[in-house]
C-alpha cells in the first residue's frame, strides 16, 4: 500500500503546485538522487527515474470574473458599475425547467407580498392565449377587474376589446395582463415598491408566453418594462426592444376615454403592430 503524504506536506505541496500552475508550469520530472535523499518522500514517487510523474492536481482557483469594457471604464473612473441586465438566477432556472403561466399563478398564490393585497377583492393575473403572438400590458386592475378577477373588463376594457377586434383579432387570440395584479385603492397609480414587488411575475408571464410583440398600454407599463422614468410621449409609437422582443408603447384606453381625439394616434400604433404580425391593415378603420 502506498504511504500517505503527511497532511502538512500535502498542503505545502498543493500550495507550491498552485504557484507553478499560475506560472503555467504543469509537468514535473523527478531526479532519482534527489528523490532518494528526500526524507519523507513517498515510495510511489521513487518508482521511476527521470520520467514524467503525475502529481496531485492543485486546487484550481476560480476564474476571475470578466467585466465588459464599459464596466472596466466605469470602475477606472470610480463610477457605479452598470446595471447587470441578464436574467437572474431564478429566471435562468425557470428558463431551463420551462416556466408556465400555471406555475407562475401557483407561485403567486394568495399573494400578500405588497400592501395592495389589503384592499383587493380578487387577484387579476391575466387572461387570454398562453401562446399569444401579441400581449397587451396595462397598469393595474380597476373596480370591475377587481370584482371579476379579469383584466380590462370595465369601460376601458371594452374599448381595448374594440381595438383588438379592429385589428382583425379577438380577445382570445391575445394575452392581456397588468404590471400589478391587485387594484390600487381609488385607482391610484401603483407605487414604486408595489411595482418592484409585483413586476417579476409579469416578467415571468412574458417569458413564458414568448410573444412576438408586446404593447404597453400607458406610462406605467412602458416605464416598468423599459426601466425608464421618461414620459410615454417621448417614445409612444416607436419600436423598442424588450429582452429580444419587439415592444411598442401606446396610450392606455382609459386615457382615450378622457381624450377621444388621441384614438387616431393609437390606431396608427396598432397598425404598426398589425404589419409586424402580418395582419391585413384596412385603411380608414379605427376603434
Ligand atoms: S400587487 Fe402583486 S405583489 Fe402586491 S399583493 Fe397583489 S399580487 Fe402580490
Amino acid at each position: 500500500m502506498a504511504e500517505r503524504i503527511p497532511e502538512v506536506l500535502q498542503k505545502k505541496l498543493s500550495d507550491r503546485l498552485s504557484f507553478y500552475d499560475d506560472l503555467g508550469i504543469r509537468l514535473f520530472y523527478k531526479d532519482r538522487s534527489a528523490a532518494q535523499s528526500h526524507v519523507g518522500s513517498s515510495r510511489s514517487l521513487q518508482q521511476h527515474s527521470h520520467e514524467e510523474t503525475t502529481l496531485p492536481k492543485p486546487a484550481r482557483k476560480p476564474e476571475p470574473m470578466k467585466l465588459p469594457p464599459s464596466a472596466l471604464r466605469a470602475a477606472a473612473k470610480g463610477e457605479a458599475l452598470p446595471k447587470v441586465t441578464g436574467p437572474s438566477l431564478f429566471e435562468a432556472v425557470n428558463k431551463i425547467v420551462g416556466d408556465t403561466l400555471l406555475k407562475i399563478r401557483e407561485d403567486l398564490g394568495e399573494c400578500t407580498r405588497c400592501k395592495l393585497h389589503k384592499a383587493r377583492n380578487k387577484i387579476v393575473f391575466g387572461d387570454g392565449n398562453p401562446k399569444a403572438q401579441l400581449v397587451f400590458v396595462g397598469e393595474g386592475p380597476g373596480h370591475d377587474e377587481d370584482m371579476q378577477g379579469l383584466p380590462f373588463v370595465g369601460r376601458a376594457g371594452k374599448l381595448l376589446t374594440q381595438m383588438i377586434e379592429a385589428m382583425g383579432l379577438q380577445r382570445k387570440d391575445v394575452y392581456i395582463c397588468n404590471v400589478v395584479k391587485c387594484r390600487p385603492p381609488d385607482n391610484r397609480t401603483p407605487e414604486k415598491d408595489e411595482v418592484t414587488t409585483c413586476s417579476p411575475f409579469l416578467l415571468r408571464q412574458l417569458d413564458a408566453i414568448a410573444p412576438k410583440v408586446i404593447v404597453c398600454l400607458g406610462s406605467v407599463a412602458a416605464q416598468t418594462l423599459l426601466e425608464t422614468n421618461r414620459g410615454i410621449s417621448h417614445f409612444r409609437g416607436e419600436w423598442l426592444e424588450f429582452r429580444g422582443r419587439k415592444l411598442l408603447a401606446t396610450y392606455h384606453p382609459a386615457y382615450l376615454l378622457r381624450n377621444p381625439s388621441a384614438k387616431s394616434e393609437v390606431w396608427k400604433d396598432l397598425q404598426k403592430v398589425m404589419a409586424v404580425l402580418g395582419l391585413e391593415v384596412k385603411k380608414g378603420k379605427s376603434a
